[in-house]
């Protein structure tokens, strides 16, 4: 089979990976706009459910992966001077960069070329080239907007205002710290993905980010302003930017996910509120179940078909778990009255996914706690 993928991000690169992998035989290229070194971005968090995936897909990029990684089991919320750890919550992260050059270097291994450095503007001709294209472009897919009317897509930009930094202070564990000023409420979601840094994401709702006039600062006095806020929680090293800037977060669904040869994934196909888990961790497994229809049929309208009906309903789920949670944190302001072990326990169970029992299995003494604090007996 002869496939173009557009997108040399994780959902790219790893179709490409399982495709090649199943059968050395396909004609496989992928379409990049950027070079191999250039990327955004800092730690990328996987469950360990998802590394399970990732290892039953493809032995040799899991042990990559895994030799690179920082694990961790706690979620710890920060308020005021308290920090409460809530245990039993598996996952790890990896530098983004380094997750795409083993997927890069996985490629290169297997004879898939990567076409650096190749915008693609004129998509009609690339899917009359091949017998599949795929869209792994991005939350801004060139493909998903070039053919707008047959995909039916929906995007909702949210109202809150969020900024990517890292830090070389290490959270050791899934950090979600609130910080209040005059302007308002700020949530930082953090942790390490390497042995000497941290993914420091920063977010507020708009209120409090006019209230600031961050639009009125630079680059500089942004990250000056933000680093003070947290300085009890940085604990003396600074914000590192990366060319870092106040964003609103947008919500890609598509009504159809495929039509002919061609179909999205990843992030062109859907996004999830980073609250929640990172989108790397959806892309990967999209790239896994789509790769699943094509063991049973080579027919690439038929494996379309199958991929859209199997997966949409995890990605429905999935989207709407992490719609509650990014809906929590446009509201976070209405919990800042709670006690920190109350914020921690609304925190646990704001995806409408963690109930009592799920939450005394991963932390009993959290629980026992909790309960005895509100003084109901359980
Ligand atoms: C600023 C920012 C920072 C982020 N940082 C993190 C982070 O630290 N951790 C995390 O888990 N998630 C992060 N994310 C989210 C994460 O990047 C995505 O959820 C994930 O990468 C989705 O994978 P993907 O392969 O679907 O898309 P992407 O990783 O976005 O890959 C799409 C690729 O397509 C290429 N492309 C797009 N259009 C064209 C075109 N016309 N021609 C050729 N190539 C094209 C792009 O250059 C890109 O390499 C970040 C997102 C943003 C916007």
């Amino acid at each position: 089979m002869k496939i173009n993928i557009i997108g040399g991000g994780p959902a790219g690169m790893y179709f490409a990976i399982l495709m090649k992998q199943a059968d050395g035989a396909h004609d496989i290229t992928i379409h990049e706009r950027n070079g191999p070194d250039d990327t955004f971005g800092w730690g990328v968090v996987f469950s360990g459910k998802t590394l399970a995936n990732l290892r039953a897909a493809d032995e040799a990029s899991h042990a990559e992966i895994t030799r690179e990684f920082e694990a961790w089991d706690n979620v710890d919320v920060v308020k005021d001077v308290e920090k409460i750890s809530i245990h039993g919550n598996s996952f790890s992260g990896i530098a983004r960069i380094r997750l795409l050059k083993i997927l890069q270097r996985r490629c290169e291994a297997l004879g898939i070329i990567i076409s650096f450095r190749s915008e693609v503007n004129d998509i009609e001709s690339l899917r009359g080239d091949g017998d599949l294209l795929v869209g792994a472009d991005g939350v801004n897919s060139t493909l998903r907007h070039a053919f707008a009317e047959k995909f039916q897509p929906s995007l909702s930009t949210r109202p809150n205002k969020y900024i990517w930094y890292g830090t070389n202070h290490l959270f050791h564990g899934l950090t979600l710290t609130f910080r209040e000023n005059g302007a308002g409420v700020f949530a930082a979601h953090s942790y390490k993905f390497d042995k000497t840094t941290s993914t420091f994401i920063v977010e507020c709702d708009p209120q409090t980010w006019s209230n600031a006039e961050f639009a009125s600062m630079n680059d500089q006095e942004t990250l000056e302003y933000v680093a003070a806020v947290f300085a009890p929680d940085l604990k003396g090293q600074s914000l590192l930017s990366n060319n870092s800037k106040w964003i609103n977060f947008v919500l890609v669904k598509n009504g159809n996910w495929h039509f002919d040869n061609v179909v999205l994934l990843g992030d062109a196909l859907h996004t999830a509120h980073f609250s929640i888990g990172s989108g790397t961790k959806l892309a990967m497994e999209d790239a896994i179940a789509l790769k699943e229809c094509f063991d049973a049929t080579p027919k690439v309208s038929i494996a379309l078909g199958e991929f859209a009906r199997k997966r949409k309903p995890v990605i429905e789920d999935y989207q709407a778990a992490a719609y509650e949670s990014m809906v929590w944190f446009e509201n976070a302001r209405d919990y800042m009255h709670l006690s920190p072990i109350e914020l921690a326990y609304s925190l646990m169970k704001r995806s409408g996914r963690v109930d009592d029992e799920e939450l005394r299995k991963r932390d009993p003494k959290f629980v026992r706690e909790y309960f005895a604090m509100k003084s109901v007996k359980v």
